[in-house]
């Protein structure tokens, strides 16, 4: 049974699954971003956005296919957080266009954008540490129908079953980032914005996370990540934009990372 009700899948076990490995690229680089080649669920074109007086955001372009993982990379500070809650419709001033599923939602509310489909999953998780995750789990609203059922959460998450009545405070961190993917699951989005995931993690978590982004991307689900951790994100991802003051600067397929490596390692200071 598929995770989601009318979607194809494979039941084995997530945790079982290999890790894909980094593919590695025999093309050169090309300029500019490469677009995708499906439908766009999300189009961002000159997006700018402040917080108050404080210009974060100078024209960022980029767009998500249906049933891409596209990931964003850039050191601290870039404006990749910045990018994803403008698109949430959580940054109070933002310019430009931002469409999702061809509609404009530039000036949507974050409430209008969360019905349309789309969840965001921050960085710091938002686990209400007095509830327990059974109440974590039921806190935010269903918005669409397709969200998964509590069954097809704890198949997804095992130890989120088994921890079910343990206080927020208590779960480790990647319980508490396994709960925060899970909650936006039963709210019946389809287009996800995971925040760096892999955060502060363990390499076993860091793998489980990987699986799991791989299992929710052959279920159908289009996912925008945000990464610092970027072999990480090669494992999971289709394609790269480079995030740098406030731009998108560059960008890639995942089958010519590796012919960008040298330019990565310069972008990241790695
Ligand atoms: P990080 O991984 O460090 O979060 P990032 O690329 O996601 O990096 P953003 O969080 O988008 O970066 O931050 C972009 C810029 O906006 C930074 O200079 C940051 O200090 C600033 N900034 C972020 N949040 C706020 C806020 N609430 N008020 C004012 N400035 C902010």
């Amino acid at each position: 049974m598929p995770i989601c009700p009318g979607m194809s899948g494979s039941r084995k076990r997530i945790w079982g699954r290999v890790m894909p490995d980094l593919k590695m690229a025999a093309a050169a680089a090309t300029k500019p971003a490469p677009k995708g080649a499906g439908t766009p669920v999300l189009s961002v074109q000159n997006l700018e956005a402040w917080y108050g007086e404080s210009h974060i955001l100078h024209g960022v372009d980029f767009n998500v296919d249906a049933g891409e993982v596209v990931t964003l990379l850039g050191r601290n500070g870039a404006g990749k957080t910045t990018t994803l809650k403008s698109v949430m419709g959580i940054i109070g001033k933002r310019t430009g266009a931002i469409r999702f599923n061809d509609q404009d939602i530039t000036r949507a509310s974050s409430d209008r954008i969360a019905r349309m489909g789309v969840a965001f999953c921050p960085e710091e998780r938002g686990i209400f540490a007095s509830l327990d995750v059974r109440e974590n789990l039921l806190l935010p609203p269903v918005v669409r129908t397709g969200g998964l059922s509590l069954d097809q959460i704890f198949e997804l998450f095992p130890n989120l079953k088994e921890r079910l009545n343990s206080q927020g405070t208590k779960l480790s961190g990647g319980e508490q980032q396994m709960l925060a993917i899970a909650r936006i699951l039963r709210t019946g989005a389809r287009f996800l914005m995971l925040d760096e995931p892999t955060e502060g993690l363990a390499p076993v978590i860091i793998q489980q996370i990987g699986h799991t982004i791989a299992r929710l991307k052959k279920e159908g689900f289009t996912i925008l990540l945000v990464e610092q951790n970027f072999r990480f994100a090669a494992t999971v991802a289709d394609r790269y934009y480079i995030v740098e003051h406030g731009k998108i600067i560059d960008g890639f397929a995942n089958s010519e990372l590796q012919a960008n490596m040298d330019k990565l390692h310069t972008y990241l200071g790695v």
